[in-house]
């Protein structure tokens, strides 16, 4: 099964069964930690080498390092579910290999082999399989790369390390869902044709922050850009992708380009499709979007990615005004979609398409 044979360096001091459960007891999102992580170099004279899992800790590198200056650097966020029947599986693994590889090539970074990407996470979740929880948590699983030569010149870096680590995360809604705000962005943009709007990089977020700063000020969950040339089209979230329902069974979602390709986007659209609603990547307008929701065309509205799977949209603020989406509410088909997802993901919902990989 093991292809890459990764070498495990045992870890001096892993918490105790009673600091695990007390750390796992209420984690929220993206604070508490497993006990170990993945790492493999790979430098222009050697390739890959040196894959090791070993006991998290800090990185010790050298200032001159490429990704503190250039921002050479991408990542993907996954989750590893303990299912309904107890086994542990991670939910279409080789689309996010594919999209990392996606992102290494738009940001002039080596590729790793699909098969050893995901053998990494398999192995993290083997060993730390203690820290996947039941219920309504999840493993979220973290695989980075970035550029660690020690050199100042501008040119693509010469070493690299891909590390995964591992976070038990909770309930996405804490204390029961319910519908996010969205606050739009008029002065910043996420993404320019031509630029890396589909990579998943940390300069993405980097230049994204202000805008989500600007959502906060403003009473808002989540911050949503429009597109770079007009400031006119509905691109997606700061980090997650947008849905329209319309009144008449047809869903619109912003076409490709710009936006990442979430891949909890591309599920939704399948299992949209399935249930008989004509989904259509369109572009959609910011002046349309108001038009509908104050017509009643516009019933729901939906934000998707990995961390909330799907978070309906009750409010939209912007410097003018505020308008609601439906009743502010859950939607149904929301509802629907998400009963689906999340059922496939738990293993309470038939998994038709093979998305679920068992560990
Ligand atoms: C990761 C991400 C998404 C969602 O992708 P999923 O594969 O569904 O998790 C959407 N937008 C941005 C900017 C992202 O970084």
């Amino acid at each position: 099964m093991s292809k890459y044979n990764f070498t495990k360096i045992e870890h001096p001091s892993p918490k105790t069964a009673e600091e695990r459960a007390a750390l796992m007891a209420n984690p929220g999102f993206g604070k508490v930690f497993s006990d170990h992580m993945v790492t493999i170099k790979w430098s222009t004279d050697k390739g890959w080498h040196d894959a090791q899992i070993r006991a998290r800790e800090p990185f010790q590198i050298d200032p001159a390092s490429s990704v503190l200056h250039y921002a050479q650097e991408i990542f993907e966020g996954m989750k590893a579910y303990r299912m309904a029947d107890g086994s542990l599986a991670l939910f279409r693994p080789e689309e996010n290999a594919r999209r990392f590889n996606e992102s290494a090539e738009r940001m002039a970074m080596p590729e790793i082999p699909e098969d050893m990407f995901i053998e990494a996470v398999e192995a993290l979740v083997h060993t730390d399989e203690s820290w996947v929880p039941g219920g309504d948590g999840s493993f979220y699983l973290r695989p980075f790369m970035f550029a660690s030569e020690s050199f100042l010149g501008v040119r693509p870096a010469n070493e690299y390390i891909f590390c995964v680590i591992g976070s038990t995360v909770g309930a996405y809604f804490k204390g029961g869902y319910k519908t996010v705000s969205v606050w739009i962005s008029q002065e910043y943009t996420r993404a320019a044709p031509g630029g890396t709007g589909a990579a998943k990089c940390g300069g993405n977020y980097a230049s994204s922050l202000v805008a989500t700063a600007e959502a906060f000020k403003n009473g808002c969950d989540q911050v949503v850009f429009l597109d770079a040339v007009e400031r006119k089209w509905v691109d997606e979230l700061g980090g997650m992708n947008i849905f329209f329902v319309m009144d008449d069974k047809t869903i619109i979602t912003p076409p490709l380009g710009t936006i990442l390709p979430g891949i909890t986007r591309a599920s939704i659209m399948k299992l949209a499709r399935e249930s008989g609603y004509t989904v259509s990547e369109t572009p959609y307008s910011f002046d349309q979007w108001k038009e509908d929701a104050a017509s009643g065309k516009l019933r729901e509205a939906f934000a998707c990615g990995t961390a909330a799977v799907i978070a309906g949209i009750g409010t939209v603020k912007y410097p003018e005004g505020t308008f609601a989406i439906g009743n502010s509410g859950d939607g149904e088909v929301t509802s629907e979609l998400r009963s689906k997802l999340v059922g496939i993901q738990r293993g309470t919902v038939a998994d038709t398409h093979g998305w679920m990989r068992t560990i």
